[in-house]
């Protein structure tokens, strides 16, 4: 995939300060951590997002990211962590190579998730209805 960042980490064209690789997934430092130990886990062959990426892959890549929190938690002496994914640029994504974002967290880091809205009356079953409708 010409021009995409993470495959050019994963060819070795660019640096990155890896903390796991086998032959299907890469994890590395985010460089512009939220956290210190802010890491990013990719499938090694380019997706765009999870929406491309087959179910075992999906697998792989989420199992590692378990498997990974521990330690890379461990490292930075954060008890707890966020695991996150943009799929799409209204979702914020700003890598087009599918990647997940492992977060340590510290009490007091004074980073926030998102503010929870209220449906208006009769909404949310309205909404419910709607996905349950696109449901296969
Ligand atoms: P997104 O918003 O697409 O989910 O997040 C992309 C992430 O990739 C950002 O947190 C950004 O800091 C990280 N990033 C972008 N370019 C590079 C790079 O060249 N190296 C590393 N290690 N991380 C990158
Ligand atoms: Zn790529």
């Amino acid at each position: 995939m010409p021009d995409c960042t993470f495959c050019k980490i994963v060819q070795g064209e660019l640096p990155s300060s890896k903390i796991f690789e086998d032959e299907d997934i890469l994890a590395f430092l985010d460089i512009t951590p939220i956290n210190p130990g802010h890491t990013l886990i990719i499938p090694k062959l380019h997706y765009d997002d999870l929406r491309d990426m087959s179910d075992p892959l999906i697998g792989r890549l989420f199992s590692a990211a378990a498997e990974l929190a521990p330690a890379i938690c461990r490292g930075v002496g954060a008890k707890d962590f966020n695991l996150g994914m943009n799929n799409g640029m209204d979702a914020g994504q700003v890598v087009f190579h599918a990647h997940a974002h492992i977060m340590p967290r510290f009490p007091d880091d004074g980073l926030e998730l998102w503010s929870g809205k209220k449906y208006a009356e009769g909404e949310q079953e309205r909404v419910h209805e709607k996905i349950m409708k696109e449901m296969k």
